[in-house]
């Protein structure tokens, strides 16, 4: 990270207070807030204080003290508005989805056929043997450090 991706950042700019936001919980590792887009009513990002772009650098030691609260701040949405059920997301890279380079968690709540979110897996189940599933897990369980 270059100080000029930090000090570029919207989300590092929200946490100073330099930008304004409807801010949900904060700490002295972690800030919450609403997201502008409000895909659903209550959808809130959780965002570590530190500047780390993605889950590719974001430390794990962060990454304990950031998710510690996502159960604590989905019940909270849940209590304040009731939906019905909640997808939690996190995008990385531009490719994914992913638009700014803050890491962020978003919690998105469902209230069911009057919210617009729509989210899909496409199964490839038959796609693979359980050998190649094999595989594909030691060739990841090999790189776990
Ligand atoms: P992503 O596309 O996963 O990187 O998510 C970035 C999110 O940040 C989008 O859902 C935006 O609506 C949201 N966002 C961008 N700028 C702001 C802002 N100033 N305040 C709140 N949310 C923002
Ligand atoms: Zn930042």
């Amino acid at each position: 990270m270059t100080m000029a991706e930090e000090s570029n950042c919207i989300f590092c700019k929200i946490i100073k207070g330099e930008i304004p936001s409807a801010k949900v919980y904060e700490d002295e590792d972690v800030f919450a807030f609403l997201d502008l887009s409000q895909v659903t009513m209550g959808h809130t990002l959780i965002i570590p204080k530190v500047h780390q772009k993605d889950i590719f650098h974001l430390e794990p030691e962060i990454a304990a003290k950031l998710f510690k609260h996502v159960p604590v701040i989905a019940r909270a949405i849940q209590e304040a508005f009731h939906p019905v059920g909640m997808n939690i997301l996190n995008n990385n890279s531009e490719l994914a989805g992913q638009s700014v380079f803050h890491y962020h968690i978003h919690l998105i709540p469902r209230y069911g056929n009057t919210d617009t979110f729509s989210f899909s897996f496409q199964p490839h189940t038959d796609d693979y043997s359980n050998e190649q599933r094999s595989k594909i897990a030691a060739a990841i369980a090999e790189k776990i450090r």
